[in-house]
C-alpha cells in the first residue's frame, strides 16, 4: 500500500479514537437520564408534588448541561486571520535566511507593518509558527492534536475532543458549571432513597442497583468538576489561559503573569460579554476578535484603577467570518479599557478612527 495511504488511514483511526472519552461521557449521561428519570423519580418516589418538582428541575439542568456541552464540542476553534499568514514573497525571503536573528529581522518588518503583536518567546524573540507559517497572534498556540494555531488556546480537552480556546471558552465554563449543578442536584435529590436503600427500606427491585450507582457517579463526578470549575473561575477572574498559568506570557519586559488582566470585572466581561443576560446561555459573546487581547503592559500594575488604558492597533479587515458575530476589536477594546480620559473615539457616521495617546508598545515596535 502507498505510504499516503496508510497515513490517511492511521489520520482517519485516530480521529475515530479520539472521539472514545466523547462517547463515553454520553453513554454515562444517557444512563444518568434512565436511572433518575424512570428508576428514580418514577418508579421510586411516591408523593406526586416531589416527582413533578424533581423532573422539571432535573430536566432543566440536564437542558443546559448538553447544550453548553454540545456547544464546547462543536464550535469551530479559531486560527489566525490572513494577516498574520506570511506572504508568498515573505515566505521565500525566510526559507532563503538562515534560522536565527536573518529571519527575527524579517519577522520584527512583518509586525511593525501593523501586526498587533505584543508577546514574545522567552528569549525575546517573535513568536512563529513553522508549521503554520504565519506570526503567532498573543495568546495563540500550535495544537499539536489539532495540528493548527488555535486563537487564546487554553487546551486541548479530549474530553470534548476538540481545543478549548477564545470561540468556546464561555461555553467550557458552562459546560463545567452545568454539570456542576447537574451532578450536585442528582447528588442531594438521591441521597435519602441511597440512605432508604442502605437501611433495607426500598423494595427489592432493579432501581436499587441504579440508585446507589447514581449517587455514587454523581458524588464523584461533583468532586473533580468542582475542583475545575474553581480552577477556571481563578483563571477567568485573572484573564489567564491555563497555558499561562503553566508559563506566564513573555512581553519584551519580559514574561508578566498579569499581561492581559485589567481588573476582575473587565478579565469577567471579556470572557462572558457584556450583557449580563447572556452569561448564562451558551451563545457566543465573549469580548473581541481573539486575535489581539487589551494589555496594561509594561510595569503597570493592571489591578490599580488608575492604570491608563493602552489602546491597540487598529484591527484590519476581518478575513475570515467566523460563525458567531466577532467583534471588531476596537469595538470591544472600547468597552473593556474605556476611559474616555487617554483617548477619544469619534462617533461619526462610518468614521471609526480613533485619536489619543498612543500604544507604547506599538511605538517600541514602530521604532525597530
Ligand atoms: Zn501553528
Ligand atoms: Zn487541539
Amino acid at each position: 500500500m502507498a505510504p499516503s495511504g496508510s497515513r490517511s488511514i492511521k489520520r482517519s483511526c485516530k480521529r475515530v479514537l479520539h472521539w472514545i472519552p466523547v462517547l463515553f461521557i454520553s453513554i454515562i449521561v444517557a444512563w444518568s437520564y434512565y436511572a433518575y428519570v424512570v428508576q428514580l423519580c418514577i418508579e421510586s418516589v411516591e408523593n406526586l408534588g416531589e416527582k413533578i418538582v424533581y423532573l422539571l428541575a432535573y430536566h432543566l439542568f440536564f437542558i443546559m448541561f448538553v447544550w453548553a456541552y454540545w456547544q464546547t464540542i462543536f464550535t469551530e476553534p479559531m486560527h489566525p486571520l490572513k494577516e498574520f499568514h506570511l506572504s508568498y514573497s515573505d515566505k521565500e525571503l525566510l526559507e532563503r535566511v538562515d534560522r536565527g536573528e536573518s529571519q527575527q529581522e524579517i519577522l520584527r518588518r512583518i509586525v511593525r507593518q501593523d501586526l498587533p503583536v505584543y508577546t514574545r518567546t522567552m528569549s525575546g524573540a517573535i513568536r512563529f509558527c513553522d508549521r503554520c507559517i504565519l506570526v503567532k497572534p498573543d495568546r495563540c498556540h500550535h495544537c499539536s492534536v489539532c495540528d493548527k494555531c488555535i486563537l487564546k488556546m487554553d487546551h486541548h480537552c479530549p474530553w470534548v475532543n476538540n481545543c478549548v480556546g477564545f470561540s468556546n471558552y464561555k461555553f467550557f465554563m458552562l459546560f463545567l458549571a452545568y454539570s456542576l449543578l447537574y451532578c450536585l442536584f442528582i447528588t442531594a435529590t438521591d441521597l435519602q432513597y441511597f440512605i432508604k436503600f442502605w437501611l433495607s427500606g426500598l423494595p427489592d427491585t432493579q432501581a436499587k442497583f441504579h440508585i446507589m450507582f447514581l449517587f455514587f457517579a454523581a458524588s464523584m463526578f461533583s468532586v473533580s468538576l468542582a475542583a475545575l470549575f474553581a480552577y477556571h473561575c481563578w483563571l477567568v477572574c485573572k484573564n489567564r489561559s491555563t497555558l499561562e498559568a503553566v508559563r506566564a506570557p513573555a512581553f519584551r519586559h519580559g514574561p508578566d503573569k498579569n499581561g492581559f488582566s485589567l481588573g476582575l470585572s473587565k478579565n469577567v466581561r471579556q470572557v462572558f460579554g457584556d450583557e449580563k443576560t447572556y452569561w448564562p446561555i451558551p451563545v457566543f459573546s465573549s469580548l473581541g476578535d481573539g486575535c489581539s487581547f487589551p494589555t496594561c503592559l509594561v510595569n503597570q500594575d493592571p489591578e490599580q484603577p488608575s492604570t491608563p488604558p493602552v489602546q491597540s492597533p487598529p484591527n484590519k479587515s476581518v478575513g475570515e467570518p467566523p460563525q458567531f458575530p466577532a467583534k471588531p476589536l476596537r469595538e470591544s477594546q472600547s468597552r473593556l479599557l474605556n476611559s474616555g480620559e487617554s483617548w477619544r473615539e469619534s462617533k461619526g457616521p462610518g468614521d471609526r478612527e480613533r485619536t489619543g495617546t498612543p500604544n507604547p508598545a506599538l511605538t517600541i515596535e514602530n521604532e525597530l
